[in-house]
């Protein structure tokens, strides 16, 4: 199945992800993911991004659909994928749109992980991420057994440079202006699927797993 996971920053896509690509054996895309590894590597794309992630500002779709689409033809998705935090745009949703019908492989279903602004602000701020494995954890709502060290592979836990409060709110204005529309945008292709994310982490799954159960084997 080919799955698009939407929702604002801080609904919990990566949350859901780690752990629907484990139950249904897909490939995770996550376009804040790449853009973190090639900043890390010190490569040209990642200090072009950087510059736009700093900022709370999306990363230009020219840039980061090119990307996609490459990833979209290795030979590892041709089973399905997860894509978590992209599209962000009716460019990037137009231009994955066109991808896919010339690849003769339509999505399947777009996830929209429905979160109030208020609990976002919280989540966001009290986020933490593993240098190892890139596991994420909260300070309350899930934290790791033992304070800045990750559960699954011992790794050090840190605070990504973006989800300090005042980048948080600049995210959260973009996600309303660029990204918020794509709901409508799916709910007119009749794939979209809200699940409420306000619930526990381990009820938002159950949610998804109902919903795409239904499509395992396609
Ligand atoms: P996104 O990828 O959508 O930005 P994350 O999955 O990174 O969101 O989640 C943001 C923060 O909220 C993380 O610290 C995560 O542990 C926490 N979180 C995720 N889902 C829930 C939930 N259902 N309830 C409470 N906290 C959650
Ligand atoms: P979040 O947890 O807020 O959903 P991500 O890890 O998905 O964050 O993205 C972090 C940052 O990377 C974004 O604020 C943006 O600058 C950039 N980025 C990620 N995906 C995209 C995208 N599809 N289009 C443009 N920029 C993106
Ligand atoms: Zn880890």
């Amino acid at each position: 199945m080919r799955i698009i996971l939407l929702g604002p920053p801080g609904a919990g896509k990566g949350t859901q992800a780690e752990r629907l690509v484990k139950k249904y054996n897909l490939p995770h895309i996550s376009t804040g993911d790449i853009f973190r590894a090639a900043i890390k590597a010190g490569t040209e794309l990642g200090k072009q991004a950087k510059e736009y992630m700093d900022r709370g500002e999306l990363v230009p779709d020219d840039l980061v659909v090119s990307i996609v689409k490459a990833r979209l033809t290795e030979p590892d998705t041709a089973g399905g994928y997860l894509l978590d935090g992209f599209p962000r745009t009716k460019a990037q949703a137009e231009a994955l749109d066109t991808s896919l019908q010339e690849l003769n492989t339509p999505l399947t279903g777009v996830i929209n992980i429905d979160v109030a602004q208020e609990e976002l602000l919280e989540r966001l701020t009290g986020r933490r991420v593993c240098r190892g494995c890139g596991a994420t954890y909260h300070i309350k709502f899930n934290p790791s057994t033992v304070r800045s060290v990750c559960d699954k592979c011992g790794g050090e836990l840190y605070q990504r440079d973006d989800d300090t409060i005042e980048t948080v709110k600049q995210r959260l204005e973009v996600y309303h202006r660029q990204t918020e529309p794509l709901i409508a945008y799916y709910q007119q292709q009749g794939i979209l699927h809200s699940v409420d994310g306000a619930q526990e982490i381990d009820e938002v799954f159950q949610e998804i797993v109902q919903f795409l159960d239904k499509f395992v084997n396609s």
